[in-house]
Order: C-alpha cells, then sequence, then structure tokens
C-alpha cells in the first residue's frame, strides 16, 4: 500500500470533507474498511454495548510501518493517494485520511500493528485525541485497533447514540454485507459471549450467501450471474479506450418476496457499500408489474466498473457517488435484473413449515442498515417494527388478499436480545452453526421449471375463485382473475409491440365527459390510447367520443377503463417514462378484461387457463405484482401429515 504521506493541501481541498464518526457503525465502517484495504484475510470484530463501551478489529493485513503507525492518526494522512490526478481514479475504499484522527478524538484508542516489512510493531494509546503512550512492541503481523468508550468526551453525541440493540444491528447488518462482498475472506463478529457471525472463505458468492442466510434464503432468491455489458465513448484523442465495461452480479429476490421498505437492499459499486437512488430506481424498475409500487425485494448488487466511472468524493462518510454515464449504468442494472427474473419465473409455496434446514446466521437476522435507513427516514426504527416472523400455523386465506403474501425471509426482524457481557473467556457461545461446507443437496430444485403449470389437474373451485389443481409434485391453488389477468397482459403487451393491437368497432360512438385536467392529460397520451386500441377523438369541449376499444374490453367497462388510464397518467407522467406508462395502459385493459373471481368456472375453462398461464412469461404474478398461484409440495404436505 505504500508509505502514509499527509495529502498536500491542494489534494486536501479537493476532499468533501465531513463527519467521519456518526455512530458506532461508522467506526466499524471505517476500520473494516482499512483492513479490507490492507488485504486482509482474516477480519475479527468484537463488539460490546452496542459498540459504545468497546469496537475491536484483529485483521491480518499488511500492517504499518512504525513510523506510519504514527503518521496514520494525523489529518489527511494516507497512503492510498498521492495527488489530484489520483483522486479520479479511486481503487481502495478509503482515500482520505480522516478516519483514524476522527475515531481517536473521540474515543480511549489503542492501535496494535506490525508490517510485514519490520521485526517489531508499535503500540500506540491515545484518548480523546491525545497521545499517552507510543511504544515498539513484539506483535504478531497485522493490526489490531481497539476503540473504547466512544464519544466519552463528547457527551452531546453520545444522547443521539440509539439503544444498544439498535446500534449493535446496524454493525451487525454492515459486517453481514461486507462478508458477502468477500466470499474469500473470514469474518468473525462477536458480541460479548455471543457469536454473530462467523464466516470462512468460500469459493463463490453463492456459498457465501448459504452460510450467512442458510438455505431457505437461496430458495427464495435469483442469483443474477455475471453479466456484462460495453460501453462505447465518443472518439477522444486522450483516451485511448474507446470502451468501458460495466459488471453486474448478484442475488435479489423473487417477486412474491416483498419487504415494505428499502432496508433489505444493499448496493456494492467497487466492493464500497452504498445507497444510490439510480441503481435503486434501475432495480424498483426491473420489478415493475411483478410487484406492487409500495413493496420492494430483498437484493444484494455488486457492480463494478472502471475507477473512473464513479465519483467516490462526493458524500462525507462516502456512502454515495456519482456516475460518469449514470443513464447507460442504469439501464444496464434494469434490463440484467428484468431478464433473469423472467428467465426464473418465479414459482411461490407455502411458507407453511418451520425451517428446519439450516437457518439464517444470528448476524443475518439483524441485517439493518443505517444505510438504507437514511433513505427511509420516515420509517420506524427497526425496533418499533412488527415482528414478520414466518408462521409456524398453516396456511390460511381470505377472499381477495388486498396485498402480496407474508414475506418469507425475515430480513427486517427486530434486533436479538444481546446481553452485553464480559469478553469471551476461552470457548464462545456458538448461537448457531457456521453453516460448514455447502451441501449439494442445499440447493433448491433447479429452476424450479413452470412448465409443470401445463401438467395441473383441476379438480375444481373454491369459492368460485381459486382454483384448486393437482400436479407432478403436491397441490395448487391458483387465483382466477390474477391468472387470467397475466394472460391477457402479455397478450395485449405483444400486441401492441407489435402494433396490431385487436380492437373492435363500437355500434355507437361512446361519448365520455372529461375534467379539465383528463382532458389536459387526454391530450398528452391520446397517441398512445389510440395504440393500445382505443380510437377516441375530440367531441366538443371536454368531451369526446370512443369509436373503437380494445377487443378484450367490454362496452360496459370502457368508461371506467378510460378514467383509469387518465388517471394513471396523471401520476405516472410526471416520473415515470412513456414505456411505464404503456405496461400500465395494458395492465389496466388486462384487469378489466378478466374473468372476475366469484364467477364458476367448467372443467375445460379452467384447463384453458392453466395452460395458457404456463404459456407466459412470467406466470407467477400479475401486472399488479399480487401472486398468482401458491404451490403446495408434496414434501410439505408429508411433512405437515408427519410422514416425514
Ligand atoms: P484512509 O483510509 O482514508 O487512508 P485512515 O485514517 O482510515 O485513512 O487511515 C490512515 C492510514 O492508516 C491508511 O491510509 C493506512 O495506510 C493506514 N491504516 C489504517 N488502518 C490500517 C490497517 N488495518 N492496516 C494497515 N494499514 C492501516
Ligand atoms: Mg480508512
Amino acid at each position: 500500500m505504500g508509505r502514509i504521506k499527509i495529502l498536500p493541501d491542494q489534494v486536501a481541498n479537493k476532499i468533501a470533507a465531513g463527519e467521519v464518526v456518526e455512530r458506532p457503525a461508522s467506526v466499524v465502517k471505517e476500520l473494516l474498511e482499512n483492513s479490507l484495504d490492507a488485504g486482509s484475510t482474516d477480519l475479527r470484530i468484537e463488539v460490546e454495548a452496542g459498540g459504545r463501551r468497546l469496537i475491536r478489529i484483529v485483521d491480518d493485513g499488511c500492517g504499518m510501518l512504525r513510523d506510519d503507525s504514527l503518521l496514520a492518526f494525523e489529518r489527511h494522512a494516507t497512503s492510498k493517494l498521492r495527488d489530484v490526478k489520483d483522486l479520479l481514479s479511486i481503487a481502495t475504499l478509503g482515500f482520505r485520511g480522516e478516519a483514524l484522527p476522527s475515531i481517536a478524538s473521540v474515543s480511549r484508542l489503542l492501535l496494535e500493528t506490525r508490517s510485514q516489512e519490520e521485526t517489531t510493531g508499535a503500540r500506540i494509546e491515545i484518548a480523546g485525541g491525545k497521545m499517552l503512550r507510543c511504544e515498539e512492541a513484539a506483535l504478531g503481523g497485522g493490526t489490531a485497533i481497539t476503540v473504547r468508550d466512544l464519544f466519552y468526551n463528547v457527551p452531546a453525541r453520545k444522547k443521539f447514540l440509539r439503544t444498544e440493540p439498535t446500534e449493535l444491528a446496524h454493525i451487525a447488518s454492515l459486517v453481514t454485507h461486507y462478508s458477502l462482498a468477500h466470499p474469500d475472506k473470514t469474518f468473525q463478529l462477536t458480541s460479548g459471549p455471543t457469536e454473530l457471525l462467523y464466516v470462512t472463505p468460500v469459493a463463490t458468492l453463492k456459498e457465501r450467501v448459504y452460510q450467512v442466510f442458510g438455505s431457505q434464503a437461496l430458495e427464495d432468491l435469483v442469483e443474477l450471474g455475471q453479466r456484462e455489458k460495453e460501453m462505447f465513448l465518443p472518439p477522444d484523442p486522450d483516451d485511448n479506450r474507446p470502451t468501458r465495461l460495466f459488471r453486474l452480479n448478484g442475488f435479489f429476490s423473487r417477486p412474491q418476496v416483498q419487504k415494505g421498505n428499502r432496508n433489505s437492499i444493499y448496493i456494492f459499486v467497487n466492493g464500497r457499500l452504498i445507497r444510490d437512488r439510480l441503481v435503486m430506481h434501475a432495480l424498483t424498475s426491473a420489478y415493475h408489474n411483478l410487484m406492487p409500487p409500495a413493496a420492494y425485494p430483498f437484493a444484494l448488487l455488486f457492480l463494478e466498473c472502471d475507477a473512473e466511472e464513479v465519483d467516490v468524493n462526493v458524500h462525507p462518510s462516502k456512502t454515495e457517488v456519482r456516475f460518469r454515464h449514470g443513464s447507460f449504468m442504469h439501464d444496464f442494472v434494469r434490463d440484467s435484473i428484468r431478464e433473469r427474473l423472467m428467465e426464473a419465473r418465479p414459482a411461490p409455496s407455502f411458507a407453511a413449515s418451520p425451517r428446519t434446514s439450516p437457518a439464517a446466521q444470528a448476524a443475518a437476522e439483524l441485517p439493518y442498515s443505517e444505510f438504507s435507513q437514511m433513505l427511509e427516514n420516515e420509517a420506524p426504527p427497526v425496533s418499533e417494527l412488527p415482528a414478520e416472523a414466518p408462521s409456524a400455523e398453516m396456511p390460511r386465506f381470505e377472499l381477495r388478499p388486498a396485498a402480496g403474501p407474508a414475506p418469507r425471509l425475515d430480513f427486517t426482524a427486530p434486533p436479538i436480545e444481546v446481553t452485553p457481557g464480559p469478553p469471551p473467556s476461552g470457548k464462545l457461545q456458538r448461537r448457531l452453526d457456521a453453516h460448514g461446507e455447502f451441501p449439494a443437496d442445499a440447493l433448491p430444485a433447479p429452476e424450479f421449471s413452470l412448465s409443470v403449470l401445463s401438467e395441473l389437474r383441476p379438480l375444481g373451485q373454491i369459492h368460485e375463485s381459486f382454483i384448486i389443481a393437482a400436479g407432478r409434485d403436491g397441490l395448487w391453488i391458483i387465483d382466477q382473475h390474477v391468472a387470467h389477468e397475466r394472460i391477457l397482459f402479455e397478450q395485449v403487451m405483444k400486441q401492441r409491440a407489435a402494433g396490431r393491437v385487436e380492437m373492435q368497432q363500437l355500434l355507437m360512438p361512446m361519448i365520455v365527459q372529461l375534467t379539465a385536467e383528463q382532458q389536459i392529460d387526454y391530450a398528452r397520451i391520446a397517441d398512445e390510447l389510440h395504440a393500445a386500441g382505443f380510437e377516441t377523438e375530440p367531441f366538443g369541449n371536454r368531451t369526446i367520443a370512443i369509436k373503437s376499444a380494445p377487443a378484450a374490453v367490454g362496452a360496459a367497462d370502457l368508461e371506467k377503463i378510460l378514467f383509469e388510464i387518465l388517471e394513471i397518467a396523471e401520476t405516472e407522467l410526471r416520473g415515470a417514462s412513456l414505456d411505464d406508462l404503456r405496461r400500465n395502459i395494458c395492465a389496466s385493459i388486462a384487469c378489466r378484461a378478466a374473468i372476475k373471481i366469484n364467477v364458476r368456472l367448467d372443467t375445460a375453462k379452467m384447463e384453458w387457463l392453466l395452460r395458457a398461464l404456463a404459456q407466459t412469461d412470467c406466470p407467477m404474478s400479475c401486472p399488479h405484482g399480487r401472486p398468482i398461484a401458491m404451490h403446495y409440495s408434496t414434501r410439505e404436505i408429508l411433512k405437515a401429515f408427519h410422514r416425514i
């Protein structure tokens, strides 16, 4: 990493200054990032009392030279930047040289470090920014930093700390997510006698996800795999590299896993955990028409690009970045995720039985990120959120559930109780296994093929609303309205894309009265309406005549659907793209035209519906994001009857 130097003023002045140490989690973040920058492969973090009383990080990285170890506590002293030019392509997590001096000024800090290049190391003690001790010491390689009594000399700041479990949950979330970004390294997080996370090196991200969240999570998540896209730049005589490569990898939930906020979305850009509205928007657009607008997926995204493509020097705590080619990156992320979601064609099943296979590690039960929290300022702190633990009861059904199914992954559970105690003496109390080797059979059935839908045998309806069907593997319940809605939606979208929407001429034009506002929206989307099958023309003041309509829609529904579309136009046109508007128009048409609930269907109709559903690209959620089919596997049935 090179020698530590104090940055010259002309560089220091260009650094987005800000507060580094806001809360215990920011201390952990800075120290973890330093250890990662130092090339560590084994990171051990010990926390006591929510991080107020003690945070200790031990790493096996390159360590610091004795002379450097003192310099490290000077403002703007860093080994990661040399000159202003370096600011444009930062490949390390740190670069400002502010963390160590800031932390040392608000705590009692002990640094023990030895560089691989020296035979002895240094031990330095600082309290409230004052040097207490600095000596040569016989130490093993690597660095250990102990921070005690955080904010002991800044009482005003101490008051702003949240409860101990909440601060600890922030830290657990942070360490968990850095461990996901580095499957090749060991991470251990302990709090007093409790081990919250322990993961050893594995070869793939998938194995790390399994180690951290357990096997249940893998069933609910879709792995993206490595996706790449090259961007071609306009010719530039100063730049001999005409293209830039963007890479994306990660995991995201199937649409039926729905979160009420963004707390389960983690975005890494070049290894850095960030919050970014653009990437967030790309992700939510990928789920458009697969999830209701107020719901969010669980996602772990790792975006890699040239260091010059992303400016990390825009935010005080380095958690926001600026992309040089934002819209290219946005579309790449959205399209990669959407394509993969479509391929995976997700099928929900009942969360009926309690988990029997390896469950999540304790730290993963509290991934509560302060980064996403900042985006969700209005959301209540996690300790006040209702628990969403999967119920051990058998599933119950209600007619027309208002929202999606209960989330199956409990990523937002309130913090677990962690009793602060003395530093671990002897053996740690291991709450949960580090899941050890990744068993091949822990994987969910390979991309559960929805061709099974076409083999379903309808047995009948309940409440004349849900089709009950037997399949090769267990029992299915299908919501007839949303199933038909999905079929029609895709049909209408395809016709729309081909410019061949089936229309029907009305015997008599239908005259519709509009409000002034609707009139304006109508004028804006008249072309789009026409393309969707509505042939309309102005008919006097604030009145239009509908002459033809999409073939699927009955005349009785015409006025309602037109108003619905105008309403969408009103809210959608402000921010969303034409593409979104188009999808929403098609979704409206599909919803109006679909078979309703409380309608009796004969076997032939049910069979037709199941076959047609199997043919769709995404047979598992309706265009508004509601689930279509529930699957109760033979295994789950056997378990419920205690036969296995
Ligand atoms: P920055 O990370 O922005 O350079 P910091 O104040 O976090 O600034 O750290 C100052 C310097 O101390 C780093 O540049 C690095 O050289 C050294 N350093 C800090 N922590 C470690 C560590 N765990 N291992 C090796 N070197 C470290
Ligand atoms: Mg640093």
